[in-house]
């Protein structure tokens, strides 16, 4: 059976299209068990001692984490999602707050640094958005920001940002890199071992929502000064434990370490090459779709595929009645997901590795007609 028929089988029937898998991808029927089994269980037994029994499967996830970044699983703590582990690493930053990053960058990123005194300076990119690799290692060594955050696969647009290669020019300059995954992990190769990385369980792994993780290189860990408990008060709790340490879904963990373990059964390798298949097979469906313009390059290797209006459609009508009228589910994206870079709001079209030529088809048959 191949990967797409697989991934197909292990979760319940979709009922129409999703092509929203940048916003949330459909979970599998073992990782929605793990959750289920793991509340009930807490019914049972009370939910901290079912949590105690839960540890080998969360250090499993962990270390899953662990291999698909390049850390090791005891570099990895859970948080709600990636905005809040952004915020728990930059509350707890040491020493200056400046930053290099995209011009691109995504919105809410920003306001969390800014949140937190980060003054932002852009990283020189081409014409399309693209980082220019020389320019950056350039400016950086011209005048060094305290940290490089690079989002290596945006919200907004479905271009790869060159990781490995900035990895290495980071690590040239002994300037630490800080990696927002969100949809580059399960998406991309993620691992690079950077300084920090982030991200979210719901996107390309396809777990439960609610859930993400932050994984510290334990040469920044120890450098880290974690908000709570205030630094001068007496505490046991390591660095890690102290940015874990708070109320958690346990059930959510779970069915995210669940769907992290199926994914590297799936073979990583396998899964970015089908993914960076159904991006093309999208781009080239709807190449010739009147009033709309496809972002990314035909070829780029990933599943988004970003589409502007050229007509005068409205891509948030557009999403709506593609619900509405044939169960279609798709991602509108307003400027505030790139500030700096988008100038208006796009459709944003996400199969994961089960998309099919008739969903795409059924996709672009539907699209013509709700912005007819
Ligand atoms: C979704 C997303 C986030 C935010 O993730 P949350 O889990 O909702 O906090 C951050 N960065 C990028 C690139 C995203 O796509």
């Amino acid at each position: 059976m191949s990967l797409a028929q697989r991934w197909r089988e292990a979760r319940p029937p979709v009922a129409g299209v999703h092509l929203d898998s940048g916003a949330c991808s459909r979970q599998s029927l073992a990782a929605i068990d793990a959750a289920v089994q793991h509340a009930r269980h807490e019914g049972e037994v009370g939910a901290y001692v079912a949590a105690e029994a839960a540890a080998p499967a969360l250090d499993a996830g962990r270390a899953a984490v662990g291999a698909l970044t390049g850390l090791a699983g005891s570099d990895v703590v859970f948080t709600t999602g990636a905005n809040h582990a952004l915020d728990l690493l930059l509350t707890a930053w040491p020493g200056e707050r400046t930053i290099a990053c995209l011009p691109g960058e995504f919105g809410p990123n920003l306001a969390i640094m800014a949140g937190n005194g980060f003054a932002v300076r852009p990283l020189p990119v081409d014409d399309a958005g693209r980082l220019d690799v020389e320019g950056a290692a350039r400016s950086l060594a011209a005048d060094r920001p305290a940290l490089v955050h690079l989002t290596p696969l945006a919200s907004h647009r479905g271009l790869v940002q060159p990781l490995a290669a900035m990895s290495e020019v980071c690590a040239d300059l002994d300037l630490p890199l800080v990696v927002d995954a969100a949809q580059a992990l399960g998406h991309m190769d993620c691992a690079t071992a950077p300084a920090a990385i982030f991200g979210a369980s719901r996107k390309w792994i396809a777990g439960p929502r609610g859930v993400g993780f932050l994984a510290v290189r334990p040469d920044l860990a120890q450098r880290l000064q974690p908000r709570l408990p205030p630094p001068q008060w007496p505490t046991a709790l390591s660095v890690l434990q102290r940015l874990e340490h708070g109320e958690a879904n346990i059930a959510a963990r779970l069915g995210f370490s669940v769907a992290l373990g199926e994914h590297l059964a799936a073979g990583p390798a396998l899964v970015r090459e089908r993914l960076a298949e159904v991006g093309r097979m999208t781009r080239t469906a709807v190449a010739d779709l009147p009033g709309w313009r496809v972002v990314e390059p035909v070829d780029e290797p990933s599943a988004i595929t970003t589409l502007v209006p050229t007509g005068g459609a409205d891509p948030e009508t557009v999403r709506k009645r593609l619900i509405a009228d044939h169960g279609i589910v798709t991602t509108y994206a307003g400027v505030e997901r790139a500030p700096f870079e988008m100038t208006s709001p796009v459709l944003r079209v996400t199969p994961h590795v089960d998309a099919t030529d008739e969903d795409v088809a059924r996709f672009v048959d539907a699209l013509a007609a709700v912005s007819a």
